[in-house]
């Protein structure tokens, strides 16, 4: 924030609205694309923006920097709208406050571009972009502050368990500053009646205190109790409110907010959210199970499943093993570990508690794999761009003196995409084993009781690594590449 051009512009008022604008255009582009383009998916927008660029920028970003592709969502321009002309007056419903619901969606989600080929289907692509704006459009127009990205959007859940293990964060910078603030604008927002707490601005209702003149924080995490990235969007809210200039886009160690365990605001103990944990590992499993999809042993085990069930329906088929591989097994696995866990260490505590405790640990290794198959379909098929660009501007009638060249190589020689790959499988195993030895030690003090207690999570990791490994090394599918000339 303190760096003379970045800095300028993100503490500009609008920088948010202008990152966000882009990114609209772009929706725009892939959505019209979709619907009118070509229906070839490497010759698509549609086909290549979302699935190639977008999900290798979003991995890059989170393992760079931090949560940046919620900063500039296309999806909360029009919802701001949606808070002009609805009544935004709701609460959100009281069982709804978890992510159990996110979760569901989030499964949706990758079913639903495994069993109908949403890379391969351009006008499925479109369809599925539109009905995000009038999700994001109805849930915020009708409830307050941002339940949308908080309790139910996919792609955020996504961003914000990856994001616990990056190196930035929106946090204060002198806590002493906070302790002695009376206005706490960060989360109530600033108003035309700027009066302090002893003047009683706590008693006044938001449509009491006059014109709002910036909005505090919509995702309830009020900066002087605020830990890591979980449910922060990077929106940049709380940055403008301040009227200490006390919050800023700081650096910090990361996966460090994987190990400890304060109450967060708006989030609470991290091990006393096993909605939270089950998130952070279905995400871990799912990032293994996503990549299965894409390598070739997958149709021999789809076509032994079809075969047993009886049945040629695809999208049955991939929902059944989607169940098994994300939900069962990894709840039979993660089970059986924390049981060993709790028993090897003696922390008397219960498989859902110790499952609750540990869970996070994996995130790293899942963000390992998530990073490794990304940016390999973005490295091979990234440069695809440049004839894409050609080919879409000549359907809106521009003419090139040459036809657009479809022969573009990877944007790194390919011997390097395995070892690239690998890396990031291995960083993360890493990471992951340093957070699990480390909530060990918290739990239940250093010693062999640590040791105890991290081995059987240590072992469960490991194990997943070798998996990870063996899911590089076979032929991955060249998804949103053409392959042609
Ligand atoms: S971040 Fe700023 S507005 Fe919020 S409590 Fe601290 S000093 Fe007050
Ligand atoms: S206002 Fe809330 S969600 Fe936005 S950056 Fe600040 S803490 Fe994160």
């Amino acid at each position: 924030m303190r760096s003379p051009l970045l800095g300028s512009f993100l503490r500009w008022r609008h920088s948010r609205s202008v990152l966000q604008a882009l990114f609209l255009s772009l929706a725009i582009l892939v959505m019209v694309d979709g619907f009118w383009g070509p229906q070839l998916s490497p010759k698509n927008m549609a086909g290549v923006l979302p699935w190639v660029h977008w999900r290798g920028f979003v991995a890059l970003a989170l393992l760079l920097a931090g949560n940046l592709f919620c900063m500039a969502c296309p999806f909360m321009l029009p919802r701001k709208l949606a808070k002009k002309l609805l009544p935004a007056d709701r609460h959100w419903p009281k069982a709804l406050r978890t992510k159990w619901l996110a979760l569901f969606l989030l499964f949706l989600f990758l079913w639903a571009y495994e069993a109908y080929h949403l890379w391969a289907s351009p006008l499925l692509t479109a369809w599925l972009a539109l009905s995000y704006f009038v999700a994001a459009f109805v849930i915020d127009g009708f409830f307050r502050g941002a339940t949308f990205c908080k309790h139910v959007c996919p792609i955020g859940q996504f961003h914000f368990v990856n994001s616990l293990a990056s190196p930035l964060e929106i946090a204060v910078r002198e806590p002493g500053v906070c302790a002695t603030c009376r206005t706490r604008d960060c989360i109530v927002g600033r108003y035309e009646e700027p009066r302090g707490l002893d003047q009683g601005t706590e008693a006044l209702r938001p449509h009491e205190r006059g014109k709002l003149l910036q909005a505090g924080c919509e995702l309830w995490l009020y900066q002087e109790t605020k830990t890591g990235n979980m449910d922060c969007t990077f929106c940049m809210e709380c940055i403008h409110a301040c009227p200490h200039d006390n919050v800023g886009i700081l650096t910090r160690a990361p996966a460090r907010e994987l190990w400890e365990d304060p109450q967060r605001a708006g989030v609470g103990r991290f091990s006393r959210r096993p909605d939270l944990a089950a998130l952070a590992l279905f995400l871990t499993f799912a990032a293994f199970l996503n990549a299965f999809g894409m390598v070739t042993p997958v149709y021999a085990v789809e076509a032994w499943m079809g075969r047993v069930m009886g049945t040629t329906s695809e999208p049955l088929v991939i929902g059944v093993l989607f169940l098994a591989g994300m939900i069962l097994l990894p709840a039979l696995l993660v089970g059986c570990v924390a049981r060993c866990s709790a028993s090897l260490s003696r922390s008397g505590r219960t498989i859902i508690q110790e499952a609750t405790r540990y869970g996070y640990a994996l995130v790293p290794l899942g963000f390992g794999m998530w990073v490794a198959h990304y940016l390999f379909h973005f490295l091979v098929g990234g440069l695809a761009i440049v004839p894409l660009t050609q080919e879409y501007l000549a359907f809106l009638g521009f003419s090139f003196p040459r036809a657009p060249s479809w022969a573009v190589g990877p944007l790194v020689p390919e011997s390097w995409l395995l070892p690239l790959e690998l890396i990031f499988l291995e960083l993360g195993l890493l990471v992951s084993l340093v957070v699990a030895y480390r909530i060990a030690v918290r739990e239940v003090g250093p010693g062999p009781r640590a040791v105890r207690a991290f081995a059987p999570w240590g072992l469960l990791a490991l194990f997943l690594s070798v998996a990870g490994v063996w899911l590089l090394l076979q032929p991955m599918e060249m998804r949103g590449t053409f392959m042609g000339s």
